[in-house]
């Protein structure tokens, strides 16, 4: 499953197909657009420098929380200080929305820019606390990928982050590697 967050903390791409290759697309103008308008979400782009060195740093601090409790740590003093930090920069006021039948209440930001974007990925994080699951927190099993996702599968049993594409890869993998060692033993005999 996706989510803000992880979204997010991918933007920090890693060519799963195992070329070595990696790509930073959180300055990419294409990947800017794409994120604000996938999460409902607006700020200028593209996004000016001084954001963009916020931004990179919150996404280092946050893929090291999430690798952390994906490897089965718990949170500590710090990481909330880390979530709190980001929540606590933003303002938003409360917007009632009334409907015949459907009255809701919405939270409006205050000013729309990257740290509004950095308060949303926080709560997003926290929501996910909050759903007590942080043991389907993974990193793609794949080590070329490294792709963060959450596992909503019943039986909690995702390794990749897409079995057809990163699955398959490790699949075959698995096997070339078994054959060789079948040959290796072969050619002793
Ligand atoms: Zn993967």
């Amino acid at each position: 499953m996706e989510t803000l967050w992880s979204d997010f903390l991918n933007s920090q791409w890693h060519d799963w197909r195992g070329s070595g290759r990696s790509e930073d697309r959180l300055e990419l103008r294409a990947w800017q657009e794409r994120f604000l308008s996938d999460w409902h979400l607006a700020a200028p782009v593209p996004m000016p420098a001084e954001a963009a060195s916020a931004m990179r740093h919150f996404r280092e601090r946050l893929h090291l929380l999430a690798v952390k409790l994906a490897d089965g740590g718990g949170m500590e003093d710090g990481d909330w200080q880390l979530l709190n930090e980001h929540l606590a920069l933003d303002v938003v006021s409360r917007r009632l929305i009334g409907r015949p039948g459907a009255v809701r209440l919405v939270y409006v930001p205050v000013t729309e820019d990257w740290r509004h974007v950095r308060a949303e990925i926080a709560a997003s994080f926290g929501e996910t606390l909050l759903g007590g699951e942080t043991g389907r927190i993974r990193v793609c099993d794949n080590p070329d990928c490294r792709w963060i996702f959450y596992d909503d599968t019943r039986n909690r049993t995702k390794k990749y982050c897409d079995d057809k594409m990163c699955g398959n890869l490790m699949k075959v993998r698995r096997f070339r590697a078994r054959k060789k060692a079948g040959e290796e033993r072969g050619e002793e005999s």
